[in-house]
């Protein structure tokens, strides 16, 4: 793990990269805005680049996944849970932005475990127009901070690294780091989006399935959505694909979720806090 301070005084805000070693959007999008000596920021931003380990081996995770391994653990045998357990301290008290990129899909969106007032602006300040809870799925990173993960887009294409920049400037802009109304941005205002938030309420086990449908396109009930020779998966109700794939996981083939409607629709969630 290494981290880089962007702008001067205390950190306002971590943006954390390279969770998973074969996502390496984020830190590229990272090295681009440490080498802007345009940008000036009126404040400062935490970098931290999480698993060099997996990312010189080219892995996802060297022993377990590390946006499965919070709280982790100082002393644990597995790399991902001491790994964990420093990140934590190290964003400690500060929101976090969590880049990532997925084979599902080229579509961005952002991800959150708990909507706080912090987690909503971070929501609202990406500029994408799609939210996924996932609560449903333990031991990630925006379980244990005030965060929003974003996928990029797809794993090693340039698309994900151009829009994990965008989503970065974004967000310094909206948050009043940068100037509204960079370059970067034109045609864009930077501020505010109100996301459609999709809520995960289940996920869809086995290994060596095909999936037939299309991320965030309802699937009605009686349709096939997934097959494996001559077996197919058909939705007893409707729902919406999320993060499903063909070979995105090894034993899953990604989540079913509900369309909950606009962010600004659904009320901050007090059962934690
Ligand atoms: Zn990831």
């Amino acid at each position: 793990m290494r981290t880089h301070v962007l702008g001067e005084g205390r950190p306002e805000l971590a943006v954390v990269v390279g969770q998973h070693g074969d996502e390496p959007c984020g830190e590229r999008a990272m090295e681009r805005l440490l080498a802007d000596e345009s940008l000036r920021l009126s404040g400062a931003v935490l970098f931290v680049v999480a698993n060099e380990r997996a990312r010189d081996a080219g892995e996802r995770f060297v022993d377990v996944d590390l946006n499965r391994a919070y709280p982790g653990d100082p002393d644990a045998d597995a790399h991902e849970a001491r790994l964990a357990s420093r990140l934590l301290e190290v964003v400690d008290g500060l929101p976090v932005l969590d880049l990532h990129s997925t084979v599902s899909t080229a579509e961005p969106f952002a991800l959150y475990q708990r909507l706080t007032p912090r987690t909503r602006r971070l929501l609202e300040w990406t500029g994408l127009d799609r939210a996924v809870d996932v609560r449903t799925e333990a031991g990630g990173l925006a379980s244990h901070v005030d965060g929003v993960a974003v996928e990029c887009g797809r794993k090693g294409s340039e698309a994900a690294v151009d829009t994990a920049e965008r989503v970065l400037r974004n967000v310094l802009a909206a948050a009043g780091l940068t100037a509204v109304g960079d370059g970067e941005l034109a045609g864009e205002r930077a501020g505010t989006v109100d996301p459609t938030v999709f809520e995960v309420f289940d996920r869809v086990d086995g290994r060596g399935y095909e999936f037939l449908g299309e991320n965030f396109h309802e699937v009605p009930a009686g349709t096939a959505f997934a097959r494996r020779g001559d077996e197919e998966l058909v939705a007893d109700e409707p729902f919406y694909p999320v993060l499903m794939s063909t070979d995105g996981y090894e034993a899953s083939v990604g989540f079913r979720a509900r369309r909950l409607g606009p962010l600004s629709s659904l009320p901050d969630d007090d059962r934690l806090r």
